[in-house]
């Protein structure tokens, strides 16, 4: 059982090249198969890999739907859930073809009262997060035995990656012990889990480098009064690079007012870290919006150029979720995207697991 997908441009990673595909189950074929069901004629579109929100938090399973609905028809079939609860992610009802592809960490690392209490307590103040979900999606630890004694629990809840809070910098948002976070890191690297942390100056940065992790869930966070404290330092982006490490963008603080020197000090970081080979992935950190948001954000700013832009989006965060490569995963736009990024939401065919998709309707409140 095969499809023919002809009259359409593939995306190879750097431009688009006029081709026939064929679809057979979850495989990408470029050679046709002996037998051929149905032939679809393409129209001269554009054929890109789907899109992918590189850190969000999906804790409204009443509206698990919407969450979904709204993803598919943005073109996003893979996403990374950054901190969750085990129970809350099991009632999202997630997977097969005509959902999402949705990684999580499950429950973070942080010290007692550390970042992310206190917003998990303003989401249950407002309705948004039950006070049971809330207390089972975060680990609080100060010693290694304190991670010893949650980690077997951890492990059961089968996160497929891990996360930790490595605040040092501002004295409102504390997070885990410097020290305290190698020592997670390499009990992680032991189970097969990645590590991402969350940080948010250069400082944090230093440290998330410095302990190991693999991934770094934000660009710093710059305040316009000390830009200083949030431009990364040569080694540490040499040390992200060399790695090979992944960065998630998140940059809506931008989004509140003018560009100002924040953004001349984001700019220079994602220079100097794309200089020396780290990947950016496109991420939201935010409620009821998708990763469409930030990347319009991204082209906006002319953070990344149409080309690179792209590729973070359809190629490397996939990537950074987990998503194996050659899936008979795509969507067809109706643009080319690398004339003009609006394309990218011109989605014409929606194309997942082999199967023509058609998203629900359900939308965010
Ligand atoms: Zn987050």
């Amino acid at each position: 059982v095969a499809t023919e997908y002809h009259g359409g441009l593939w995306y190879d990673g750097r431009s688009f090249v006029p081709g026939t595909r064929w679809v057979s189950g979850t495989r990408l074929l470029t050679t046709p198969p002996a037998d051929i069901d149905e032939r679809v004629d393409l129209y001269g579109g554009y054929v890109v890999p789907p899109y992918a929100e590189g850190h969000t938090h999906w804790l409204e399973s009443a509206l698990a739907d919407a969450y979904v609905a709204e993803h598919l028809r943005a073109g996003i079939y893979y996403v990374k859930d950054h901190d969750t609860a085990p129970s809350l992610r099991a009632r999202m009802s997630l997977g097969g073809p005509a959902s999402v592809d949705y990684v999580a960490a499950n429950q973070g690392f942080t010290a007692p009262e550390g970042h992310p209490f206190g917003l998990f307590a303003q989401l249950v103040s407002a309705g948004i997060l039950s006070a049971a979900d809330a207390a089972d999606a975060v680990f609080a630890v100060v010693s290694e035995a304190d991670v010893d004694r949650v980690w077997d629990a951890y492990l059961r809840g089968r996160p497929d990656f891990a996360k930790v809070f490595a605040i040092t910098g501002n004295a409102a948002r504390q997070g885990l012990a410097p020290d305290l976070v190698p020592y997670i890191v390499r009990r992680a690297h032991a189970a097969g889990l990645r590590v991402s942390a969350h940080i948010e100056s250069a400082a944090d940065f230093a440290i998330a480098v410095a302990s190991g992790v693999d991934d770094i869930a934000h660009l710093p966070f710059v305040s316009a009064s000390d830009p200083e404290s949030y431009r990364l330092a040569d080694s540490d982006v040499r040390a992200a690079g060399v790695r090979g490490m992944t960065v998630a963008t998140t940059l809506q603080w931008l989004d509140e007012g003018e560009p100002d020197v924040r953004l001349d000090v984001t700019r220079d970081n994602i220079a100097r870290l794309r200089a020396a080979g780290a990947t950016l992935v496109v991420g939201t950190d935010l409620f009821r919006v998708t990763a469409r948001r930030e990347a319009d954000l991204l082209a906006r700013y002319d953070l990344l150029s149409n080309a690179d832009l792209l590729r973070a989006w359809c190629v490397d965060t996939p990537r950074a979720c987990l998503v194996p490569a050659g899936l008979s995963d795509f969507l067809v736009l109706g643009g080319d995207p690398l004339r003009d990024f609006a394309a990218t939401a011109d989605i014409r065919l929606r194309v997942k697991g082999g199967e023509v998709l058609v998203p629900g309707a359900a939308a965010f409140p």
